[in-house]
């Protein structure tokens, strides 16, 4: 006996496919050579935001050395660049 709830199953094939709105652009998939650079290019700036981090200069920006400040980095914890060189 299982313990596990029970969910709905979506049947495999076109009939789980998901339909968006009209004018809302169909999110990259797995197997998308877009999907992958975009992949590729969050994990460089992750890589970037950790080394930051362990130099401490995570709060500042790369350019001029101002201060991002809590607001911008809570927005994106991958801010590098202050408003005016972003
Ligand atoms: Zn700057």
């Amino acid at each position: 006996m299982s313990f596990l709830p029970s969910y709905p199953m979506l049947e495999p094939g076109p009939t789980a496919t998901l339909a968006l709105p009209p004018g809302i652009p169909s999110p990259a998939m797995p197997g998308d050579a877009d999907w992958l650079d975009q992949l590729s290019a969050e994990l460089d700036a992750v890589e970037v935001a950790l080394e930051r981090l362990e130099v401490g200069s995570f709060d500042s920006c790369e350019v001029c050395g101002a201060r991002l400040g809590h607001e911008g980095l809570l927005e994106d914890p991958l801010l590098t660049r202050c408003a005016t060189h972003s």
